[in-house]
């Protein structure tokens, strides 16, 4: 299969590249920077990985099978007002240029198969609710940027197989949430972010590059699928798990202020969440290998 990333240098998109390039597929790196992508795919590590600019995207999607798109710009800064906009409009951009690339492929290279991101801000936030792909989509900023972003994607034609993933807090080495919250907790002793209340829909890096994998070439993998693990938690308890796994107390909270400093507005995506539940890929059977938290964070931090 030929497939073409896009946000192939972040944080899923390396672990999804590596994985594909593993498994002899041929990938198509979309990036901004060639520079930026080859140091992260080195030749002599990953040859026959093809790297393109924007110049490039159309003959990579032409000779493509398959798309996934995760480009974005990162919610965990600052928001002001510009860095809003851009949060959006750099999903929305994305997006737009490869459906209209994929749209406009001639009959006989037109990619056949699009797995899109979006996020469980979809739902907006709730202590109390339980939201499952049937559940509408919530009224604040994270919501209607999700929402955007999806209108943009459904308009790729519809003989091309679309998957949205609405993907909720990634968790693995290196990067994502968890990278920024663990110096927080080693500096407070660790222990409930905000109220502790609310809940934290999280999954396992691996789960959600199997996911997107899966999508990839199942047919049955269409529409919005939820990318999060079957056992949602409430923070307080991602954050015992957390003290248990990193050999930490976790009675001291870490206070709103100290999140909102690291994570900025951003830090509204820990502080306020949603109760999101995988309806749709529980019913494909898809395998999650880690379904409980405490043996994520210890897969991830042992
Ligand atoms: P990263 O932030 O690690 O990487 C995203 C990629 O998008 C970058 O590598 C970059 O690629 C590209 N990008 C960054 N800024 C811009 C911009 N201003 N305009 C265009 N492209 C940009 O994201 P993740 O891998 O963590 O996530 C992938 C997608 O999944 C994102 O869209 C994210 O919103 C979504 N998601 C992620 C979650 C998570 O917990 N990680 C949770 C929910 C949703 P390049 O420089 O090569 O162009």
């Amino acid at each position: 299969m030929a497939v073409s990333v896009t946000g192939a240098t972040g944080f899923i998109g390396k672990r999804l590249v590596q994985r594909l390039h593993a498994d002899n597929h041929n990938v198509c790196v979309l990036t901004r920077s060639k520079s930026k992508a080859e140091l992260i795919f080195p030749v002599k590590n990953f040859p026959g990985i093809i790297i393109a600019e924007e110049a490039g995207w159309k003959d990579c999607i032409e000779g493509s099978n398959a798309v996934v798109n995760l480009a974005g710009m990162p919610i965990s800064t600052r928001w002001s007002p510009e860095i809003k906009k851009e949060i959006k409009q750099s999903r929305i951009r994305v997006t737009s240029k490869v459906v209209d690339l994929i749209n406009n492929s001639p009959q006989g290279v037109q990619p056949t198969v699009l797995v899109s991101a979006t996020a469980v801000g979809y739902y907006g936030t709730s202590e109390t609710r339980v939201f499952d792909e049937s559940s509408p989509s919530g009224n604040d900023y994270l919501a209607e940027v999700c929402r955007e972003w999806e209108a943009t994607a459904l308009k790729v034609n519809k003989d091309v197989r679309l998957a949205l993933i609405r993907i909720g807090v990634v968790l693995g080495k290196d990067g994502g949430a968890l990278a920024k919250m663990i110096p927080l907790f080693m500096m407070f002793a660790g222990g409930p972010l905000g109220s502790g209340q609310q809940w934290f829909s999280w999954i396992h890096l691996e789960d959600i590059v199997n996911l997107i994998y899966e999508a990839l070439s199942n047919p049955s993998y269409r529409g919005v699928i939820n990318g999060t693990a079957p056992n949602p938690v409430r923070l307080s308890e991602m954050c015992d798990q957390l003290g248990n796994v990193m050999g930490r107390p976790s009675w001291l909270p870490v206070p709103d202020f100290a999140l909102k400093a690291v994570l900025g507005e951003g830090a509204s995506v820990v502080l306020e969440g949603q109760k999101v539940l995988p309806a749709k890929a529980k019913e494909l059977g898809f395998p999650f290998k880690y379904p409980y938290v405490k043996d994520a964070l210890k897969s991830i931090l042992s």
